[in-house]
C-alpha cells in the first residue's frame, strides 16, 4: 500500500540497481523485544524488501492473518514439509514448531529482492551455514528485563503461562547475540526502524552485492588516455 511513498534510494546511488543480488536480513530477539513491530514498519517503508512468511504450529493470535503473518499449519503438515525438504530451516521455539518455506525465499533472492526473516537463533544458525554470503544477522535487545516483561504483558496476546515461559527463555536467548553482525537496543521505536533501514542500505551497497560495478567503472578508464 505504501509502495512508492519513499522512492528507492538505491536507484539514486547504485549504477545498476536492477542487477543486484538479493540479501537475507535475519532478525532475532527474545520474545517481546519488538522485532515483529520493527519488521512490519520496515517492510512498509522498504518496497524492495519481502517478508519470509514462516509456517508454524502455534495457535493463531487475535489480529494475525493466515498467509500474511504466518501460515498456521498442524503438526502432520509440518512434519511432511520437513520430510519433503520444503523448509530452508526449522526449529522448535517456545514449545511449537516453526519453519521457513524454501521456495518463496529462493524465488525472491533470484529476482534480486531482499528477504526479511523474523526467526530465532537456531534458524539464524542454519541459514548462516547454508548461505553465509547472502545473510546479514541482526539481534534486537530490549532496554531492560523489566521493560521486556512490560511489553510482553502490554501486548496481552499470550496467556500468563506463555508470558512466564517466554520470560524464562530470555537468559538463554540473549546468549546468542555474538553470533549476529549487528546488535541494537530497541529503546525508541522510530530510531530502531531507522537503524534497521541504515543497515539495509549499507549492506545493499557492499561491493560484492553489486554485480554491475565492474562494467560501470570501466567507463572511467579511458579518461587518462
Ligand atoms: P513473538 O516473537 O513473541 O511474536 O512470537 P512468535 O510465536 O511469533 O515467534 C516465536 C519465536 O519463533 C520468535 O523468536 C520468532 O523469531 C521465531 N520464529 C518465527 N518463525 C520462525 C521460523 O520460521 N524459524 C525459526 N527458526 N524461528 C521462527
Ligand atoms: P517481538 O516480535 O519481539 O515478540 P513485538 O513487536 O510483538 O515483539 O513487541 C512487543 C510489544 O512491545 C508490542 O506491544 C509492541 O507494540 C511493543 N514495542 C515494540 N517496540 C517498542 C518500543 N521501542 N517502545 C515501546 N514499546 C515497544
Amino acid at each position: 500500500v505504501l509502495m512508492g511513498v519513499w522512492p528507492s534510494m538505491l536507484d539514486a546511488v547504485m549504477p545498476d540497481p536492477g542487477r543486484r543480488r538479493g540479501l537475507m536480513l535475519v532478525m532475532s530477539s527474545p520474545s517481546g523485544a519488538g522485532k515483529t513491530s520493527i519488521s512490519r514498519r520496515v517492510l512498509e517503508l522498504e518496497p524492495e524488501l519481502t517478508l519470509s512468511i514462516s509456517v508454524t504450529t502455534r495457535p493463531q493470535r487475535p489480529g494475525e492473518i493466515d498467509g500474511v503473518h504466518y501460515f498456521f499449519i498442524d503438526q502432520a503438515r509440518f512434519d511432511a514439509m520437513v520430510r519433503d525438504g520444503e523448509l530452508l530451516e526449522h526449529a522448535r521455539v517456545y514449545g511449537y514448531c516453526y519453519g521457513t518455506p524454501r521456495r518463496a525465499v529462493e524465488a525472491a533472492l533470484a529476482s534480486g529482492r531482499d528477504v526479511l526473516f523474523d526467526i530465532d537463533w537456531q534458524g539464524a544458525q542454519q541459514l548462516r551455514s547454508a548461505a553465509a554470503e547472502d545473510m546479514v544477522g541482526l539481534f534486537i535487545l530490549p532496554p531492560s528485563l523489566e521493560e521486556l516483561e512490560r511489553r510482553l504483558r502490554v501486548r496481552a496476546q499470550d496467556s500468563e503461562e506463555t508470558v512466564r515461559y517466554r520470560l524464562a527463555q530470555v537468559t538463554s536467548d540473549v546468549t546468542h547475540w555474538p553470533e549476529y553482525d549487528y546488535v541494537l537496543v530497541n529503546k525508541d521505536f522510530d530510531a530502531s526502524v531507522q537503524a534497521v533501514r541504515a543497515i539495509l542500505t549499507a549492506e545493499r551497497l557492499r561491493r560484492r552485492r553489486q554485480p554491475g560495478l565492474g562494467e560501470f567503472v570501466e567507463q572511467f578508464r579511458s579518461l587518462g588516455g
